[in-house]
């Protein structure tokens, strides 16, 4: 029997080339024979998110630095260039009715004019907002609309494309913006379901949303994602699927491992802690909207889609390791406040986190000691010198009296994560984990276990992420 509601989100390397959007094609037409109303979210092919910030992030470098009638070809011709050909040579390889062709190719290339045009207005100011940022970004998503809909129409599918600036509203906190579930639930409802009753599969952009002045925003790297849960939770659907390039959710990130296996189930507070602690294949927030929702998440690839992935369950499934899989953050630092004026003196903590939150920093671990000299969290390295300067500021007049000695930061480090539900069970499991490093010459930094149980992490030197990694994954496959 078919069953009703399928939101299925392809990420950037599905829908990054020619022979990509066809597999999609094949996974979309299969999915028609189960499923009656079906909602794909599409990425940006791969590498154009990152092409299109770079472009303009380099547009506001090099305003101060070039000459103005300098010889040097324009970097911007060269980003536009790409964008055409990789867009391009999809669309004509898989779409030959000419008209369709045409068609999709000028839409495309509107899009890449407003590309051109949104650079030269940051060149003019000199300065890339983080408004300006989310529209030049939001192209990314809004082209593969265009190509992804075509090669279904040309395929013989009927697709209707639209865009989620459309229906999903957010906060106006660009490039990280929130929805409000509330309104995007009637926008939703309203937009997709006429569509959906008319027997469209409806395609729509992930990544994007727009505020209550239809502002493009972004909901963060990564973010389609959860674009495909917010739509999942507010139709409702039944499922989501999020098609990646790897088989499901692994032991660790097989990058650094390739023997990394796959977990066929994973419970919802083993895969909070991973895609917090740095798993790249699902983006953190993606969880929260499809737990609420009873919604079932199916982690699964474009490129081997007869394997069945990974599945989101209550409990997930014991495969008899305490440990189930190893993560990493890069590009960390840790920033310490300590001193002796601190022993005891009420609320130093609290000033401390108001500071890091007044730099819109967010905190991903942190550990004090009992005797409170002193206070150590971690920040992303970019955010280090605006927190390291806001703590200056708030604690001016300790600092001036030595009762906080100092406020520092190291340098770059990462926070390995350990993962396992069966850890809260099983004692002498953090013991393990410390003599695993300390055998192969790791020295831990700090460490902080979740209040859930289900993780500990450790913040070791930059240089000893992947020998971390590698280190730790023997203790699940041995
Ligand atoms: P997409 O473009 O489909 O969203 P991403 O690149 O965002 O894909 O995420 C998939 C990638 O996540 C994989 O290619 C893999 O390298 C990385 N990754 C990191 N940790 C894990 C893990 N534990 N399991 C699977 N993949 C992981
Ligand atoms: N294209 C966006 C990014 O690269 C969103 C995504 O792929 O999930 O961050
Ligand atoms: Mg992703």
């Amino acid at each position: 029997m078919q069953q009703k509601t399928l939101v299925m989100k392809f990420g950037g390397t599905s829908v990054g080339s020619a022979d990509a959007l066809i597999s999609a094609t094949q996974i979309i037409r299969d999915a028609q024979k189960d499923w009656i109303r079906i909602v794909v979210v599409t990425s940006a092919m791969s590498g154009v998110t990152n092409l299109l910030l770079d472009s303009a992030n380099q547009i506001v470098g090099a305003r101060s630095s070039r000459p103005v009638l300098g010889g040097e070809p324009p970097p911007l011709q060269d980003a536009e260039n790409n964008l055409r050909e990789k867009h391009f040579s999809a669309a004509e390889k898989l779409i030959k009715n000419k008209s369709l062709l045409e068609e999709t190719k000028k839409e495309i290339n509107a899009l890449i004019q407003i590309f051109v045009n949104l650079c030269s207005a940051i060149q003019v100011l000199g300065e890339a907002s983080p408004r300006a940022l989310d529209a030049v970004a939001s192209l990314g998503e809004r082209m593969s609309l265009r190509l992804l809909t075509a090669v279904l129409n040309e395929a013989g599918i009927k697709a209707k494309g639209i865009e989620a600036s459309e229906f999903i509203v957010t906060n106006s906190n660009f490039q990280n913006a929130h929805p409000d579930f509330h309104i995007t639930k009637e926008k939703t409802q309203a937009l997709l379901n006429p569509l959906l009753d008319e027997g469209n599969i409806v395609i729509t952009t992930g990544f994007i949303g727009a505020n209550a002045e239809g502002v493009i925003t972004t909901l963060g790297r990564g973010g389609s994602d959860y674009t495909a849960a917010i739509i999942g939770s507010v139709l409702p659907a039944n499922e989501v699927w999020i098609w990646t390039d790897v088989d499901g959710v692994m032991t660790t990130d097989p990058r650094i491992v390739s023997s990394a296996k796959t977990l066929s189930e994973i419970s919802y507070g083993e895969i909070a802690e991973l895609a917090y602690y740095g798993a790249k294949v699902l983006h953190p927030k993606t969880i929260r909207p499809v737990v609420d929702a009873g919604i079932g998440l199916r982690i699964c690839n474009t490129f081997n889609p007869t394997h069945e992935g990974t599945r989101l369950t209550a409990s997930g499934k014991k495969n008899g390791h305490v440990i189930k899989a190893v993560t990493a953050i890069q590009k960390q630092r840790l920033v310490t406040i300590e001193g002796r004026g601190m022993l005891g003196v009420p609320g130093v903590a609290a000033r401390a986190f108001g500071a890091v939150a007044s730099t819109k920093t967010s905190v991903p671990l942190i550990t004090q000691a009992s005797s409170e000299q002193s206070i150590c969290f971690a920040v992303p390295s970019e955010t280090a010198p605006s927190v390291l300067s806001a703590l200056e500021k708030t604690f001016a007049h300790e600092i001036e009296e030595d009762d906080i000695d100092r406020v520092w930061s190291t340098d770059d480090v990462s926070i390995v994560t350990v993962v396992g539900a069966g850890m809260r069970h099983t004692p002498g499991v953090a013991g393990k984990v410390f003599s695993q490093l300390g055998n192969n010459g790791v020295n831990v930094l700090a460490i902080a276990q979740g209040s859930s149980e289900v993780s500990i992490s450790l913040v070791v030197d930059a240089n000893d992420t992947e020998n971390a990694v590698r280190t730790l994954h023997e203790l699940i496959v041995q």
